[in-house]
């Protein structure tokens, strides 16, 4: 068991590095941060910053003879490098869930091992599978690159032949097509796993995206409640119990009528459990934290309704209106250049319990 004052190393340095460093901060902890970013928005509240690549083996010597426990923010972070820190050092979630989560084709041969619908899909990993893809999925279709996609890049929706074509030219890599879902809505569930086997869901959750498939909105109650956010919330169990996963994850699921159909696994800390921050009893951060050092996890019952609006571009402009607001909480990111399709920050409103309920 990790004890307060230890160091938590975090694998990259975003906005969602930066908020488990605050929450680590509250409970008596140190982190350190790897991120080849000088400015990463983590590195100005970390204990320490390591300003250097994932797979750097001096970086990976420092960070391994500082922290007692490393996690990470980003799926993507090179499981070379991380292999070669949970040689010497616990690493949470565990390897297996990233190298699970980093293979959209082994995402989703894992989760219908479990018998978890799933969009149907097929391997385009060369221009040989394309017509045997098309045969079994059909259209319209979302061409997905299988590796390092997220917030809808490297994805592409294709309505034929030279669509899908045209797309796997452009990707130029491995890919995974995948049936269009004419969904009714999309949700997450974000659930901790603790060391002991505890597991602490967070309220089903309704999510709406940008047209660039961004997360803009999350919102709590979700429209579905009852029986769908019950089974949604089993199913993240079962996944969090194959995988022997330890701390938070994200489990997006696509919504049409009564079915639940999952789209991914984020293996870390979710944009769509931003909420939790202002609204529920325990942030999905500081559960995080706790589960990572093998402490108890804390409830995750809400407090409040809620809708969390991602502040994307030039949205963070208003951050003066909202702090007029006396339901408005603003989370600000600390980066310097606002970008067109950057999250610069959030804001939640808080309701009190029951009022957006439909
Ligand atoms: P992803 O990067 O897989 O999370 O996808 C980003 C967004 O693209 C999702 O939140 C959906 O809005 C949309 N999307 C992804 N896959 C599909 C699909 N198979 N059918 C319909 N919409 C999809």
């Amino acid at each position: 068991m990790i004890e307060p004052g230890q160091t938590i190393g975090i694998l990259g340095g975003g906005q969602l590095a930066r908020m488990l460093c605050l929450a680590a901060a509250e409970l008596g902890m140190r982190t350190v941060v790897l991120d080849p970013d000088k400015d990463a928005p983590a590195a100005h509240v970390a204990s320490r910053h390591i300003c250097a690549g994932f797979t750097d083996a001096n970086a990976i010597a420092e960070l391994c003879a500082l922290a007692q426990v490393v996690t990470h923010e980003w799926e993507n972070v090179p499981l070379d490098g991380v292999t070669k820190i949970a040689a010497r050092i616990p690493v949470l979630p565990s390897p297996r869930a990233l190298e699970t989560k980093q293979d959209r084709l082994k995402e989703k041969q894992f989760l219908t091992s479990l018998k978890i619908e799933v969009a149907a899909f097929a391997d385009i990993s060369s221009h040989a599978d394309i017509a045997a893809a098309e045969r079994a999925i059909g259209y319209p279709a979302v061409l997905k690159t299988r590796r390092e996609g997220y917030d809808g890049k490297g994805q592409a929706k294709v309505s034929s032949r030279s669509e899908l074509e045209a797309a796997f030219k452009r990707f130029a890599r491995p890919c995974c097509l995948e049936t269009f879902v004419k969904f009714d809505g999309e949700a997450s569930i974000i659930a901790a796993r603790g060391s002991d086997g505890s597991f602490a869901a967070y309220d089903f959750t309704e999510n709406s995206h940008t047209s660039e498939h961004i997360l803009k909105t999350s919102r709590v109650p979700a429209r579905w409640n009852g029986d769908l956010a019950a089974r949604a919330q089993l199913i993240v169990e079962n996944i969090a119990e194959a995988l022997g996963y330890v701390g938070v994850m994200g489990v997006e699921f696509f919504v049409v009528g009564n079915e639940l159909i999952v789209n991914e696994i984020a293996p870390r800390v979710h944009n769509s459990g931003h909420w939790t921050i202002d609204a529920a009893d325990t942030s999905q951060f500081t559960q995080h934290i706790r589960a990572i050092c093998g402490w108890p996890l804390g409830s995750a019952k809400r407090h409040s309704d809620a809708v969390m609006t991602n502040l994307i571009g030039d949205d963070v402009n208003e951050w003066r209106a909202f702090l007029k607001d006396p339901n408005a909480h603003l989370h600000l990111y600390g980066k310097r250049e606002t970008r067109a399709g950057r999250k610069m920050g959030h804001v939640t409103h808080t309701f009190p319990l029951g009022s957006l309920a439909r």
